[in-house]
């Protein structure tokens, strides 16, 4: 990238916001959360609309590498999130975040498997956490997307590099029951993933994309455990 396209790039207004301090996010490590503007998909239960919907962010990448450049001792890691991170080239910003000496954890709902194949093979990210939104008969209802086959082919290709990541579902089940989560649990298994699949309580909120409502709890004793760890979230 030559110099001119690199400052452009650094100077872009594409971050929404940025949390200073968690302990929360990326397990081990004291991070920080950078919450990108923009997302591909709209899940009906999304309650980051306002990063989802806005046109312009509030800081660029050059601000936002300052930040850090005052925290370099004092946190570990730096978690790209959003909105949905890989919507953007981080290859910068990211070499940037290393040089500081930070950890990277991105967080994606999994679509852009060139950017995720650029960082993993250039060593520019340490972890990723992968949303699996639904099986392919609920993915277009939950995601207004046709992108299922995009977050597998990018769950597959972690699963072959062997690289570290999660993968996750946000159950509501009023979009997602028992069945569903079977299904998504058989998927995942048949693609060999050995981590851990957590699935974490949709939390209500003033407002999201859906306008859905708390669900009740989903029966656990449903939940197929016998060829993948399972987790609870919140
Ligand atoms: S919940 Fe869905 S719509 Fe909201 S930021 Fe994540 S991927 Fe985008």
């Amino acid at each position: 990238m030559n110099i001119n396209k690199e400052l452009n790039l650094l100077n872009q207004k594409l971050i929404y916001d940025f949390t200073k301090f968690t302990t929360t996010d990326y397990v081990g490590q004291i991070s920080c959360i950078i919450w990108f503007i923009k997302c591909n998909f709209r899940c009906l239960y999304c309650y980051n609309n306002s990063l989802v919907y806005t046109k312009k962010g509030n800081y660029s990448f050059s601000e936002i590498l300052e930040f850090l450049k005052s925290r370099v001792g004092l946190l570990d890691a730096v978690v790209l999130s959003g909105g949905e991170a890989s919507l953007y080239d981080l290859e910068i910003f990211c070499k940037k975040i290393k040089e500081l000496g930070f950890k990277i954890k991105l967080d994606t709902n999994g679509t852009n498997l060139n950017l995720v194949k650029n960082l993993t093979k250039k060593g520019l990210v340490d972890f990723i956490a992968i949303d699996f939104k639904a099986p392919k008969y609920k993915f277009f209802q939950i995601t207004a997307t046709n992108f299922y086959e995009k977050v597998i082919v990018t769950i597959k290709y972690l699963i072959k590099i062997g690289f570290d990541f999660e993968l996750r579902t946000t159950i509501n089940t009023r979009l997602l029951d028992e069945k569903d989560i079977n299904d998504m649990i058989k998927t995942i298994s048949c693609l060999d993933y050995k981590g851990i699949y957590y699935l974490q309580n949709f939390i209500e909120t003033s407002s999201n994309i859906g306008n859905i409502k708390k669900s009740r709890a989903i029966d656990k004793s449903l939940i197929d455990s016998k060829n993948l760890t399972i987790q609870y979230r919140n």
